[in-house]
């Protein structure tokens, strides 16, 4: 084993103020390794950015025992919370047996990065917490159903979304959820904020959320205009933070570079959490960052923010250039 991507909480915060509530997010979801069991999943998000080929059928399953002895070498570098992502965690029949041998080599914490309908079902979920499950990053960009559908590619499973969702925090399970940012929601981020702050009062659970705007990879690259404007999703990810912070719900946004953050760049998460690949001894970028699919542009050129950017994703300049970035631009 060579290679682990990993995340941890900055200490101290990046931000210039930063927010208790997002402090708390970050050390709640890390230390962790992120534990890729492969690319199968059974929903057809549009928007997908996970690689598997160019007609979709290259889909990668890691056998258990590579995952095993991942699960060894995050042990061994002293980790005890590992975040399944996909794919599909849910859906490997070995799932219990995989969060089981965790559990027996020290692992105290499992977050379950999922999409899965399968949380609408009262047993899935009490195995989960009986499992050792103990926080759910639930994928859920709308509150909308046909959205939803539109998104998954299916009408019947998007309900069974939002069950799942009110079935976790029936049984209490610790949650946040993940939108990505389309066409189809970039309008509707005050409406999600405030099912949050409604879903928050009736059940009294803290819902945190993270929005970002899509990846241009894979399927994503693929979908031709669903990706809207950066700074049209950053103001709208701006304003949904202020409003958030009005209802109280802790609205994290993620990979927007800090030129269109504007007055929400105190919730970036990017100041609370940062992520790498730790490649004996060595930082790399994460592989979902796609190294060489971020770019500078002459905007960049002498930002007092550089240091700090990602870059942006050159597939999303070939196609839009580079006139909404830089600060002062028109997009902040
Ligand atoms: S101008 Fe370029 S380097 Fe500066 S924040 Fe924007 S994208 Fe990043």
């Amino acid at each position: 084993m060579r290679e682990l991507d990993l995340a941890w909480p900055r200490d101290p915060p990046t931000a210039v103020r930063p927010r208790a509530a997002a402090v708390d997010f970050a050390r709640a979801y890390a230390p962790t390794f992120y534990l890729d069991v492969g690319t199968a999943c059974p929903l057809h998000c549009i928007y997908c950015c996970v690689e598997r080929g160019d007609a979709d059928r290259d889909v990668r399953i890691e056998a258990a025992e590579v995952l095993r002895a991942r699960m060894a070498a995050g042990r061994r570098m002293g980790l005890d919370r590992l975040t399944w992502i996909g794919g599909e965690a849910a859906s490997r029949p070995d799932l219990f047996d995989l969060a089981a041998h965790a559990r027996s080599i020290g692992f105290r914490g499992l977050t379950l990065t999922t999409k899965s309908i399968k949380l609408a079902r009262p047993e899935f979920v009490s195995r989960l917490r009986a499992s050792g499950f103990d926080l759910i990053h639930l994928s859920l960009d709308s509150f909308d159903p046909q959205v939803i559908a539109h998104h998954i590619g299916s009408a019947t499973a998007a309900p069974r979304l939002l069950d799942g969702l009110r079935e976790a925090l029936r049984q209490r399970v610790a949650l946040f959820l993940f939108a990505v940012v389309t066409r189809h929601t970039v309008d509707g981020l005050d409406g999600f904020v405030d099912a949050i702050a409604r879903l928050q009062d009736e059940t009294g659970a803290a819902i945190p959320a993270v929005v970002s705007p899509l990846k241009l990879l894979s399927r994503a690259e693929r979908a031709g205009d669903l990706a809207p404007p950066l700074g049209q999703v950053a103001r709208a990810v701006a304003q949904a933070c202020a409003r958030a912070e009005r209802r109280g719900v802790t609205l994290l946004h993620k990979t927007l570079p800090p030129c269109l953050r504007g007055g929400a760049d105190d919730w970036a998460l990017e100041h609370y959490l940062d992520e790498g690949r730790r490649l004996v001894g060595a930082d790399l970028p994460l592989q979902g960052f796609r190294p060489g699919g971020l770019a500078f542009g002459p905007p960049c050129e002498g930002c007092p923010s550089r240091a700090r950017c990602p870059g942006v994703d050159r597939a999303y300049v070939a196609r839009a250039g580079w006139g909404e970035f830089g600060f002062g631009s028109s997009a902040q």
